[in-house]
């Protein structure tokens, strides 16, 4: 499809943005569905500035990245009450001139984990108190999972866990709990004992579910490890691919094309990681 005056402009807003895997998702999906839209990504220090272009400018969908998910909520006109909730936006619609801020965090990271493991009646560690743990947190309250918040600033897992109705961790050491799930919501490596940031394996049993929101490389050497204990994983890519599909349906009103998004996504995957990826989304 040629682009023209009437293209769709789409794009992710973030700093850095320039590694971002969502352009090739949803160029690839555009593209095979024959739609006049192009997706691309605008790393930028100035988020007001880029709000304010994209309503100058008409742009029709954005994802929000790291550091703007909190930061653009006053910026926008509406807010679903689940990003609210999660104090968090990573979806941007432009509904004829109005910003409506969405999270498709919230499901993409409970439909991940579900390629996995049914959350119903669970119990899950999130590392994390960020976005994406919040986002997380809230997705698997509402699917009936039992909620533990830990992070490396202890309170703002306890005022991120209050907000939710989530429980708060300080940390690893002191508890007994065993744990069904198990998610890395910080971009930080998990290590085993002795690392800054660590699971013991005690927790880390066969069977136990555990999903590492990094997905530089697909399968980190915490989700390596956690395999080789007998844990099921899943990738980060996989979450990206789910909060990616739902994003397409809310800007198009389209069903996404999923073997495509996913191919977009496994070419990155076959470059980084030749062979098969447990939980995956082109698996
Ligand atoms: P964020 O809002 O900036 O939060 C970052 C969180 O990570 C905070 O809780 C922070 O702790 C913690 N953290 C950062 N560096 C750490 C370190 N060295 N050791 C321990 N904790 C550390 O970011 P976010 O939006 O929640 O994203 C978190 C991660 O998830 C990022 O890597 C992001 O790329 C990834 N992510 C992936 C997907 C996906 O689709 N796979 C979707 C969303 C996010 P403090 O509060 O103590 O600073």
């Amino acid at each position: 499809m040629e682009h023209d005056a009437r293209t769709f402009l789409y794009g992710i807003i973030g700093h850095p943005a320039i590694n971002s895997l969502s352009p090739g998702m949803h160029n690839a999906a555009f593209r095979s569905l024959g739609l006049n839209a192009v997706y691309l990504a605008f790393d930028t220090i100035d988020l007001e500035g880029a709000m304010r272009g994209a309503r100058a400018l008409g742009i029709r969908g954005m994802s929000i990245t790291i550091p703007y998910k909190g930061r653009v909520i006053p910026l926008l006109d509406e807010i679903h009450p689940d990003a609210l909730a999660a104090g968090a936006v990573n979806t941007v619609f432009n509904d004829n001139g109005r910003l409506k801020g969405m999270n498709t965090d919230i499901t993409g990271s409970v439909a991940a984990l579900r390629r996995i493991t049914g959350p119903e009646g669970k119990r899950a560690l999130i590392i994390g108190a960020g976005g994406a743990a919040r986002a997380a947190a809230l997705g698997l309250i509402k699917e009936g999972t039992e909620v533990f918040l830990m992070n490396r600033n202890s309170r703002k897992a306890e005022e991120a866990a209050r907000s939710l109705g989530a429980n708060f961790l300080e940390n690893l050491e002191q508890t007994d709990l065993r744990f069904h799930i198990i998610i890395n919501a910080t971009p930080a490596a998990i290590g085993q004992e002795g690392s800054s940031l660590c699971v013991p394996d005690r927790f880390l049993k066969k069977g136990v579910a555990v999903m590492d929101m990094v997905y530089r490389p697909a399968i980190t050497p915490f989700l390596a490890h956690a395999r080789k204990r007998g844990c099921l994983i899943v990738s980060g890519l996989s979450m990206l691919f789910h909060q990616g599909v739902e994003q397409f349906r809310i800007w198009t009103g389209l069903e996404p094309p999923l073997e495509i998004m996913a191919g977009a996504l496994c070419h990155y995957k076959s470059i980084v990681l030749p062979g098969k990826i447990s939980g995956a989304p082109c698996e």
